[in-house]
């Protein structure tokens, strides 16, 4: 609905709202591609154009509600008259109703989790009528970058009732349950879990907070790839702590397809994959962060983040840890460390928002110190030097049969 409502034609936004209002449709994205996941600017999914209608052939999978939704925005990238594709990447509104815009469903996928939603492989050999085009402001590659990264600012609203629930049911559970003649909610290791998972609502509500003023379908979010990435990775991740706490405090009743937790687990898992892989995230939003630390000719993360409007307001609460030069020649591995570091610190910076505007101050400081336990534990691993390879054919002498006497 976003994104047919800030980039669709006039003609096409009356008739889909309208349906959406009236006959309860609904609508999915189709993006990725069996060979393109992660590098979906490589999609290969073409259109050709005539001067009524784009002609779009391909194949796409793990679209949600496939089979079922009214409504696609397919992505594709048009061919050149070589036979090229063009780099750039264009949505269309495609009505699986109208002639000649039916999808194909060649398979359906058994998914690990998030039941209610069918998944699968689809075959695109749709001809969508030019007015069902969507208009990008300047590049089509900047408007997916604006949608992604709403998107992305829009995960804590998901993760917010998902949150509430893990805490509530873990609340509910350790108060009832006695284990050696008292309830679990004495145990210390417990309260520990429980007061990470309450610090998970806080982070989050603040992230809704957050997003709900600076995510408007109006603002232009292109320049907002580090705080999308941020939000989303980080979420997600508590997201999945959350239900892997919830498990381990209920115990093997909730290892059962029934049951919350287990189901939890296995739902939150895909929201640390999908709308870009938290590795990948994390990776970047390093990449972002040295960009900008090489402009400023700063070298010192403190001093930096001290300086930065994501993370100004945390950084003296993180100051002894982060006090130290970066070396910008990083691996990958150290990226997505220093990333993931990061990616806290500014959602500790919209947690210090939040109890700006009147929060409660006992939620905000279990938020703030849970967030500064993990960077500590982050920081520490940033700055553990592990260049170690995966060996290839290790096989070979290393079965701890051969060292045993007989
Ligand atoms: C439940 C679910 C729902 C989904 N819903 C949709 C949907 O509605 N619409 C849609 O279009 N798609 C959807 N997807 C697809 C999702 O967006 C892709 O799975 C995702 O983009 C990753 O692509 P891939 O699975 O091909 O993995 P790959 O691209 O093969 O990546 C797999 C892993 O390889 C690693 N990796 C990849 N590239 C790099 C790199 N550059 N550096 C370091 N590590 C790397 C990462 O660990 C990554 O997680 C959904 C997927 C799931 C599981």
């Amino acid at each position: 609905m976003q994104p047919v409502g800030k980039y669709g034609q006039e003609d096409a936004k009356k008739a889909i709202f309208k349906r959406f209002l009236e006959e309860k449709t609904m609508g999915g994205l189709m993006i990725t591609e069996p060979d393109y996941g992660s590098d979906a600017l490589s999609m290969q999914t073409s259109y050709n154009e005539n001067s009524k209608h784009a002609h779009i052939k391909g194949t796409k999978h793990w679209a949600g509600l496939t089979g079922w939704a009214d409504f696609w925005l397919l992505t594709a990238r048009q061919q050149t008259e070589s036979g090229n594709l063009q780099r750039d990447i264009d949505f269309f509104i495609c009505d699986v109703n109208a002639p000649g815009q039916q999808i194909v469903v060649e398979e359906f996928y058994e998914n690990l989790g998030l039941y209610m939603i069918p998944y699968g492989r689809n075959l695109i050999d749709v001809k969508i009528p030019l007015g069902y085009k969507l208009q990008p402001h300047s590049t089509g590659v900047k408007m997916m970058l604006d949608l992604l990264h709403r998107s992305r600012m829009q995960f804590p609203g998901m993760g917010m009732g998902f949150i509430q629930r893990m805490l509530d049911e873990a609340i509910e559970h350790c108060q009832q349950r006695f284990v050696g003649g008292k309830s679990l909610f004495e145990y210390d290791q417990v309260q520990q879990r429980l007061s990470k998972l309450q610090a998970s609502y806080t982070v989050c509500s603040a992230m809704c907070a957050n997003s709900s003023e600076k995510a408007g379908i109006d603002v232009d979010l292109v320049p907002h790839g580090m705080e999308a990435n941020a939000v989303k990775s980080v979420i997600t991740d508590l997201m999945q702590e959350a239900a892997q706490s919830l498990v381990q405090l209920v115990g093997a009743k909730a290892y059962r397809i029934n049951h919350i937790g287990g189901r939890g687990t296995a739902d939150s898992r895909p929201f640390q994959i999908f709308e870009g892989s938290n590795d990948i995230l994390y990776a970047q939003i390093s990449e972002g962060l040295i960009k900008l630390m090489k402009r400023a000719k700063e070298n010192n993360l403190y001093q930096f983040l001290k300086e930065f409007d994501l993370s100004d307001k945390a950084s003296e609460y993180l100051k002894e840890m982060t006090n130290f030069n970066l070396d910008f020649q990083m691996q990958q591995r150290k990226l997505v460390e220093l990333g993931k570091v990061v990616g806290r610190v500014i959602s500790m910076n919209q947690v210090l928002d939040l109890a700006k505007k009147g929060f409660r101050e006992d939620l905000i400081e279990g938020g703030i110190t849970m967030l500064k336990q993990d960077i500590s534990k982050l920081i520490s691993a940033f700055s553990f030097n592990n260049k170690t390879d995966v060996i290839e054919g290790y096989q070979e002498n290393s079965s701890w049969l051969n060292f045993v006497k007989a």
